[in-house]
């Protein structure tokens, strides 16, 4: 057990009780697996991934079970789908803090990009334009584009079509 928590790190079975407690789901020992399985597999997993996993622990969970229990996670705050390429897999970020995607289109990798400094810029924009009819709580931006060599210039991924 550690003192620091972080948010893909294997969390204690009290700490995943607590989870689905503070979010009003019963912890059911499914649930806990997945739950479990999903914080602790890097990235933004698919349900079969978290499924596979889940199986190593517990070979009866079927994969249609492993997808209402997401749904469940995301219907009570715990867990976001990640609004993912077209044709791809349903992906879910147990990270539930405010960040952004940026999508590799070749590998379908999906990375995690933070900037206190974007979501300033973000905020600002829509304070001063405003929504007409609209009142936006949180943003998240997906940026789509190829992983090039780190080595060159740290210019913008874009590609042109
Ligand atoms: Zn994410």
């Amino acid at each position: 057990m550690h003192d620091h928590q972080h948010p893909h790190s294997a969390l204690t079975p009290e700490q995943l009780q607590q989870q689905l407690a503070d979010a009003g789901l019963r912890a059911t020992r499914q649930r806990l697996l997945i739950l479990g399985s999903l914080l602790v597999l890097p990235g933004h997993p698919t349900a079969e991934q978290v499924h596979q996993r889940v199986t190593e622990q517990l070979s009866s969970v079927s994969l249609g079970t492993v997808y209402k229990a997401l749904d469940s996670f995301v219907a009570a705050g715990l867990t976001r789908r990640v609004a993912s390429a077209e044709g791809s897999r349903r992906r879910y970020d147990a990270d539930c803090t405010e960040h952004h995607h940026l999508v590799c289109a070749d590998t379908q990798e999906i990375i995690d990009y933070c900037d206190p400094q974007l979501d300033d810029l973000i905020r600002n924009f829509f304070a001063a334009k405003g929504l007409p009819g609209f009142q936006p709580h949180s943003f998240s931006l997906h940026v789509t584009g190829n992983r090039v060599a780190d080595s060159s210039a740290a210019g913008p991924a874009k590609q042109t079509t």
